[in-house]
């Protein structure tokens, strides 16, 4: 029988997600989410583990995260976890809606541009709690992106607006390896009908944001 270890509280993701742990033969604590287990497993996940930074002291992994990093969907996919259960089956529009209007507490929301790296391990000791103010887990930042709501929609607000505009996405964005090669003389073409339009105000705005954690979600996220 697995320890199941309830406080009436959920404090690590992969407590909330997982509703049947994998248990192992191994005591100790818990080199994912810092919990003490009975049943854990000693050893690495799998060979080709590399999120050792992302990783507390400890010799085992607990049946919890074991399941989680035995399922690559919460790699491989963009998703919302609630009490309810996880959804991966999630659009650009659903996600969308999730950082405008977040779900019940507790909840978790993960956002991947790559699919490639466990960027949740960032989440496994930040389940939201507030649907005011909460945690964006992604594989871009090896931290989780703190996420006003108000924050969230001012700025769906205006990146909506830009690209109504045919403002470019990549515009938006502090990588520049998203930039086309034109990049200089289109930016100022923009520039330029932006003043001609009356918007360079709000495109300034948007150019001030770019880098900011929270802005480059949301335009990633954006249509
Ligand atoms: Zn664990």
């Amino acid at each position: 029988m697995a320890e199941v270890k309830t406080t009436g509280v959920i404090t690590t993701l992969s407590r909330l997600v997982i509703r049947e742990p994998l248990p192992g033969q191994d005591a100790g604590t818990c080199y994912i989410c810092g919990e003490d287990t009975d049943s854990g497993h000693a050893g690495p996940p799998s060979d080709r583990f590399t999120a050792w930074a992302a990783c507390t002291a400890g010799a085992v992994v607990c049946g919890y995260c074991w399941a989680m990093l035995k399922d690559q969907r919460f790699r491989s996919r963009s998703w919302v976890a609630t009490l309810e259960g996880v959804n991966f089956e999630l659009s650009r529009a659903d996600l969308r809606r999730a950082l405008v209007e977040p779900p019940e507490p507790p909840f978790a929301v993960y956002v991947t541009f790559g699919g490639k790296k466990q960027g949740w391990l960032s989440l496994m000791r930040r389940v939201s709690t507030s649907r005011r103010w909460y945690w964006i887990g992604t594989d871009i930042w090896d931290f989780p992106v703190p996420a006003d709501v108000t924050a969230v929609r001012r700025f769906t607000d205006l990146v909506d607006e830009l690209r109504s505009r045919d403002v470019p996405r990549w515009l938006l964005q502090a990588d520049p390896s998203v930039r086309p090669r034109n990049h200089r003389l289109v930016h100022l073409k923009t520039i330029e009908r932006a003043a001609r339009e009356g918007w360079l105000e709000r495109l300034e705005i948007a150019r001030r944001e770019r880098g900011n954690p929270l802005w480059e979600v949301v335009v990633r996220v954006s249509e």
